[in-house]
């Protein structure tokens, strides 16, 4: 069902992107993202060997999420602007079959629509159902979105971010440090006066940083991570 192809259609640089422009350093690995997902099925496996648990779904606003840059740009990401558009449409109509799902949206083919389908699966932001109708051999596909898949992966970036920079300022306090002016590479103090204050790359100048402003600088990025994850759970259905 999910061929190896569409996988590597993920791209490490796209998912990056996904934030907004000003932020540039959220850092969301494919296969970082793909263990939470495999975790996450084995966890629904119960032990008792029952087969496996329906997890509990959240509801969500779908409106309101498709309303967040974010989450537009996630699906684009990862599934392009025609997998938006499939996503999109499966949120306002439901589950619907393959085929009409394919004429609906006007791809020639079931199999153009498939593409993206695919994508959007290996992302978890959809999911099917497959029947066999009159002992035929082949199945019929019933295909649905997620979108409360797509609202745990926006929180689970910017969690990820928040505890990175908090992270990174722990270990930014003791330190203090230079940065060349020409290739941002960063000196200690001792590897700074080895070399005379001048970068062993390019020969540019060494700069000092002040921690106390990249500090503060982490600081307020967490202060407006934490503003998107309000955002963000605003659009879970208590
Ligand atoms: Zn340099």
């Amino acid at each position: 069902m999910v061929s190896k192809k569409s996988k590597a259609n993920l791209s490490k640089n796209k998912l990056n992107k996904t934030v907004t422009k000003k932020v540039s350093s959220i850092k969301i690995k494919s296969n970082a993202k793909k263990s939470v997902l495999k975790k996450k099925s084995k966890k629904s496996l119960s032990k008792k060997g029952l087969g496996p648990i329906k997890e509990k779904k959240i509801r969500v606003d779908s409106k309101k999420l498709l309303e967040l840059e974010e989450s537009k740009k996630y699906v684009m990401d990862v599934a392009g602007e025609n997998g938006l558009m499939v996503f999109k449409f499966l949120i306002s109509q439901g589950e619907m079959e393959e085929n009409q799902l394919a004429k609906k949206l006007k791809f020639e083919k079931a199999n153009a629509i498939r593409k993206f389908l695919y994508r959007l699966y290996n992302n978890n932001l959809v999911s099917y159902r497959k029947v066999k109708k009159n002992n035929k051999a082949w199945y019929t596909y019933f295909w649905s979105a997620n979108p409360d898949k797509l609202v745990m992966i926006i929180t689970k970036m910017y969690e990820g971010e928040i505890r990175d920079t908090k992270k990174s300022m722990e270990l930014n306090k003791a330190e203090d440090f230079y940065v060349c002016d020409i290739c941002n590479r960063r000196y200690d103090v001792s590897e700074s006066l080895e070399n005379d204050f001048r970068c062993k790359n390019d020969g540019g100048l060494l700069e000092h940083v002040e921690s106390q402003k990249m500090l503060e600088d982490k600081q307020s990025r967490i202060d407006f991570l934490n503003k998107k994850l309000e955002e963000v759970r605003k659009i879970i259905k208590k």
